[in-house]
């Protein structure tokens, strides 16, 4: 059986795009993922309080969102496969993927595989995930726990930088933590930054330990020039050394920018490969929230529904 659609990844972006080519009796076929991209259901899994979804005053739970998204792309006739795509074929006319237990094959396929936030690899950063961690400013900053607390940022790119300067605004203090003196983000963010006067920057330092109890209280700042310790009493820490865009699975078939992420034909959804689409995070270095993803979902489902249509004919 030839699908006509089938999308690979269960997040906002690959639920919404489910849910418009199954109302165009597309009948797709979404390979949710497993553990490649962390988990089925994508980044929101594994957050709390979602308070900037459109359509949900009182806000709602990540996991929730994503469920409500699934029952509703499944209501109109998506079937969903909990597995990995370890490998595609894209040279048409009929794509070939492969998961851990089957070969499937579709007309079109739309890439929904998001980009995993880099985290430093300390076991305690698991443990207060969530309660003063995060790898998300413009979504978790505003929430009540963080704010006029201390709050400490790693990174040293413009991410970095603009993560620190948007917590400033509910921060008492924010402290920006980088391993170097010197910065990968543009001149004019390293001198907005030095000249905030609610940021203090500690360079030539790496973050040792995220201690707490039932939330995150403090760091542990090791100095790698001296070797010296310093106790940082904080509420918050958010990491913002960069995203890793879930393509290594394309295997090279497919057009990717200079930072990993799949190239698309903006405003479209279209990508190098005819008959395949990119939406989400995968295809977005700028925004990476829940709603621009959606809505390249629905981008990318119209795209797709529109090129099957034209092709037959
Ligand atoms: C802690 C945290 C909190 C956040 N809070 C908010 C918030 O409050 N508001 C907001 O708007 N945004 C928030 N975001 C950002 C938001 O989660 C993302 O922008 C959004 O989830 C991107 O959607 P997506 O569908 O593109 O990708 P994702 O949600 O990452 O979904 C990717 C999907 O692809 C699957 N996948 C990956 N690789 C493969 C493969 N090889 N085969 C099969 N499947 C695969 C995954 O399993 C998953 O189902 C938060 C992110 C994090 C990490």
């Amino acid at each position: 059986m030839i699908r006509n659609v089938v999308i690979v990844g269960a997040g906002p972006a690959g639920l919404t795009a489910a849910v418009y080519t199954s109302r165009a009796d597309l009948k797709p076929l979404v390979i949710e993922g497993f553990m490649a991209g962390g988990q089925p259901g994508g980044q929101l899994m594994t957050t709390s309080e979602v308070e900037n979804f459109p359509g949900f005053p009182k806000g709602i739970m990540g996991p929730d969102l994503i469920g409500q998204m699934r029952e509703q792309a499944v209501r109109f006739g998506a079937d969903m496969l909990t597995e990995d795509v370890t490998a595609v074929d894209l040279r048409g006319p009929v794509f070939h993927l492969t998961t851990s237990s089957q070969q499937i094959e579709a007309r079109a396929v739309i890439i929904a595989t998001g980009a995993s936030a880099r985290l430093l690899d300390l076991p305690s950063a698991k443990t207060f995930w969530g309660k003063g961690v995060s790898a998300c400013a413009t979504c978790d900053g505003a929430l009540p726990m963080f704010r006029n607390q201390v709050i400490a940022v790693v990174g040293g790119g413009d991410t970095a930088m603009e993560e620190a300067a948007y917590l400033t605004r509910f921060a008492a203090r924010v402290v920006l933590i980088h391993r170097r003196a010197e910065f990968r983000a543009s001149r004019i963010m390293v001198e907005r930054t030095f000249a905030n006067p609610k940021i203090e920057v500690v360079t030539d330092s790496v973050v040792d330990e995220i201690v707490g109890d039932t939330v995150m209280r403090g760091l542990k700042i090791r100095n790698l020039k001296t070797g010296a310790v310093r106790d940082l009493e904080a509420r918050g820490f958010f990491m913002a050394i960069g995203h890793e865009p879930n393509t290594k699975f394309l295997g090279g078939q497919v057009r990717l920018d200079d930072k990993g992420y799949l190239a698309v034909r903006h405003p479209t959804s279209y990508t190098s490969v005819e008959g395949v689409f990119g939406c989400g995070d995968v295809i977005d270095p700028h925004y990476r929230q829940a709603i621009s993803a959606a809505g390249t979902g629905c981008v990318a489902a119209l795209d797709a529904e529109r090129w099957l249509a034209a092709r037959r004919g």
